[in-house]
């Protein structure tokens, strides 16, 4: 029995005129992303993707790696039959055979796509239904809560059948490259890597930047960096990340200006050098892991002291987040474990014991100016380290 992976996507479905666009960077998205893995074949058709593999033995580490790809809604393996009842009646039972145990509730749904097929979707699944029931002793006819769905779709030119509970959940959301790009700054903790698959997910591309005060932040603390940048990587390719010196504007910033003030003057550097690699990198957006009161340099007074400084849209998909919320998600992405290894990021290094949590920006701007805040920038942008990221295994 040929068998072959069926994707269904959403949103891209309401995009009008603009949906063959959409469709092919979904397409080439998934082609990139198997490309490594298995010998494909990918068509489209009637707003599903069709994908045949080579070697079966490899669907369902397709099947995986595809519930990654932002865009898709669902992946399932099914079975390729004829277009014929009979030929549906024998591949769902054998098919969906093993899941049809005695006792169990099922149904049958089937679609057809094909107007000219001679039963209707009723008819149909009226028809394979009374046969899976006859030929599955024990098991039970429930419309309303089967704990088996045998799926059936007539297309244009198979038909196929598959286990609805067998299907993998996609991540949703758009294709990456399709809402533009834009740059998350991504320290080592667990709220900036859940930011950027949150903006990544509406499609937009990504690169990252890191501060890094060595020695004071080791080289395993930018071994997690990157470590979190592939995990990032697995949902929208390759990562483009920078590595931004950041030593000298800490110790400047802590021998020079009011200890209250440190944390939000380093804020507004890392907005700025951000800000000007971006434009750089062509990126139309920053993107932080901030949550509204989450810290003393996240209230909204604070926000507005660090905002300042650029001229450019910053995303915080985060802030109307708790904590627990971040969490879950950072554990269903898989950062999670890799956000809690204890090395330093360089904002804890520096850290003022009684930092404002209400700061004017006359009384900030006016510490920072005891800096030559631009020969500490430059000085950093020609130092920026940049290294490629691809997704990890
Ligand atoms: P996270 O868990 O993402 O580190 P946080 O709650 O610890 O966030 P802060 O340390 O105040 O918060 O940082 C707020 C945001 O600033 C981060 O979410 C991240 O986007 C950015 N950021 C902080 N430190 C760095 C760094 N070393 N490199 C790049 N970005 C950083
Ligand atoms: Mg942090």
């Amino acid at each position: 029995m040929k068998e072959i992976i069926l994707v269904k996507y959403g949103e891209i479905i309401l995009k009008g005129g603009n949906r063959p666009k959409f469709e092919k960077i979904l397409i080439q998205n998934i082609a990139d992303a198997i490309k490594n893995i298995a010998e494909t074949r990918i068509t489209i058709a009637q707003a599903t993707i069709y994908i045949e593999v080579k070697d079966e033995e490899l669907l369902d580490v397709v099947c995986e790696r595809l519930s990654l790809v932002f865009g898709i809604v669902s992946v399932t393996r099914a079975a390729v039959c004829e277009k014929t009842l009979e030929s549906i009646k024998e591949t769902a039972l054998t098919y969906c055979g093993a899941d049809l145990k005695p006792g169990r509730k099922f149904k049958v749904e089937a679609k057809r796509s094909d107007k000219k097929f001679p039963l209707n979707s009723v008819e149909l699944s009226i028809e394979v239904g009374g046969y899976l029931h006859e030929a599955c002793e024990g098991l039970v006819v429930d419309v309303h809560n089967p704990e088996v769905t045998v799926q059936v779709e007539v297309r244009d030119k198979h038909s196929f059948v598959y286990c609805r509970e067998n299907r993998l959940r996609g991540q949703g959301g758009m294709p990456i490259g399709t809402g533009g790009k834009s740059t998350l700054l991504l320290s080592g903790g667990i709220d900036s890597p859940v930011a950027g698959h949150m903006i990544a997910k509406r499609g937009i591309e990504l690169d990252a930047i890191n501060f890094f005060s060595f020695p004071y932040t080791s080289e395993r603390a930018k071994e997690k960096v990157i470590e979190l940048a592939s995990i990032i990587a697995r949902y929208t390719s390759k990562i483009n990340l920078y590595i931004v010196p950041f030593t000298d504007i800490q110790l400047a910033i802590r021998d020079n200006c009011p200890e209250e003030h440190m944390t939000l003057i380093m804020r507004r550097f890392m907005m700025k050098i951000s800000e000007i690699l971006a434009k750089k990198h062509k990126s139309q957006a920053l993107v932080t892991g901030e949550s509204a009161g989450q810290v003393a340099s996240q209230t909204l007074a604070a926000l507005d002291v660090t905002n300042s400084v650029v001229d450019m849209p910053v995303l915080r998909p985060l802030i109307g987040m708790d904590k627990t919320e971040i969490i879950e998600r950072a554990h269903a992405i898989d950062t999670f474990e890799t956000s809690i290894l204890p090395y330093e990021d360089c904002c804890t290094v520096f850290t003022p014991k009684h930092p404002t949590t209400n700061p004017k920006r006359e009384l900030v701007e006016r510490s920072e100016k005891r800096l030559d805040v631009d020969a500490l920038i430059n000085a950093a942008v020609e130092g920026v380290e940049k290294i490629e990221v691809y997704p990890k295994l």
